[in-house]
């Protein structure tokens, strides 16, 4: 069947453009992706969107937004997309052997989270090391746990996991922090929270059996040297976009965000929009993709009215 629009990506800015798009009578095709809600889902309390005075947490948030979108029709899907197709209309999408075809594309498929890169960081993925305080804190209580990484996501993740650990150390590798002073300010006057200045973790030690032991952590201002004892390493160093799927179809900057035309969520090719954490790599909040996820739907719904022939 040919669709008027599939969403790829689920987090704020997906289903916005879902329930956008929905009350539009479009009927959406939403494919969810691996991470249904997107990075929210593994946040604890979100504080800073508007309309909640009291917080609300990340995954009920996100199930919110699907159930408002799904009330005007949209259908979702837990699906991976694994391949596109925009050189002719219908665009199409395939989930695994699976063909849909669409007269527009909206993609919504946000970051993930960046790694060190170290080998030991693969292998103990999931044995001691995370990304995700929300998902793995719990797993530590009463235990020293490292936090690497000196923005609004590594005070974020030290806090939450003092809910948990016993002691919390932040591994910065200069000697201050670019978070928010609110951030900051408030994981500083934890006392379960101490922070290491300049320093970098060379290999983290441990196995697949017995967790984390401990990390070899290099100073950045000096050769010193020295192990850490620790449980758990919880990376907090940014974020990556998803847009290898795009990677020779759609326009993108050096760090891989899509390019979306001024003042709109416009790609290089007509019919395809983008929004969300994929083209924004300034403001990066939920409100802020949620917003770029109703312009993507609007400018889809004009996109179709034009396009009819
Ligand atoms: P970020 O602001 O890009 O900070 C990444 C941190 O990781 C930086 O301190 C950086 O060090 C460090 N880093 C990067 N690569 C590294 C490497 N290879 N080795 C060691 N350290 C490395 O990322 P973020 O903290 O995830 O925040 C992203 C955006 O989301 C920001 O705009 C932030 O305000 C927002 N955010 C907001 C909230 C909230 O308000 N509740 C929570 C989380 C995130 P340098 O400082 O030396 O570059």
């Amino acid at each position: 069947m040919n669709r008027k629009v599939i969403i790829i990506g689920s987090g704020p800015a997906g289903l916005t453009a879902a329930l956008y798009t929905a009350r539009a009578n479009l009927k959406p095709l939403v494919f969810e992706g691996s991470q249904p809600g997107g990075q929210l889902t593994i946040t604890t309390d979100v504080e800073n969107f508007p309309g909640f005075p009291d917080g609300i947490m990340g995954p009920e948030l996100m199930d919110l937004f699907r159930k408002q979108a799904e009330r005007f029709g949209a259908e979702c899907y837990f699906e991976h997309v694994t391949r596109i197709d925009f050189s002719k209309k219908p665009y199409r999408v395939w989930v695994a052997d699976k063909e849909y075809q669409s007269e527009s594309i909206i993609i919504a498929t946000g970051a993930t989270a960046k790694m060190l890169g170290l080998e030991s960081e693969k292998e103990l993925m999931g044995f001691g090391v995370s990304a995700c305080a929300t998902c793995d804190g719990f797993f530590f209580k009463e235990k020293k746990v490292l936090v690497v990484g000196g923005g609004d996501s590594a005070m974020e993740e030290a806090n939450y996991l003092t809910k948990f650990a016993s002691e919390v150390v932040i591994v910065h590798r200069r000697d201050e922090f670019r978070a928010s002073k609110i951030m900051i300010d408030r994981a500083m006057s934890n006392p379960k929270i101490r922070v290491l200045w300049n320093s970098s973790i060379q290999e983290i030690f441990g196995s697949q059996e017995k967790g984390v032991r401990s990390v070899m952590i290099k100073k950045t201002d000096s050769d010193e040297k020295f192990e850490e004892k620790c449980d758990g390493v919880f990376m907090a160093i940014g974020h990556k976009p998803n847009t290898e799927l795009f990677s020779k179809t759609l326009e993108m900057d050096d760090n891989g965000y899509l390019i979306t035309k001024k003042d709109s969520t416009l790609t290089n090719i007509e019919g395809v929009f983008a929004c969300g954490d994929v083209q924004d790599h300034v403001y990066r909040q939920a409100i802020t993709a949620a917003g770029s996820g109703c312009m993507s739907a609007i400018d889809a719904e004009r996109y179709l009215e034009n396009s009819v022939e």
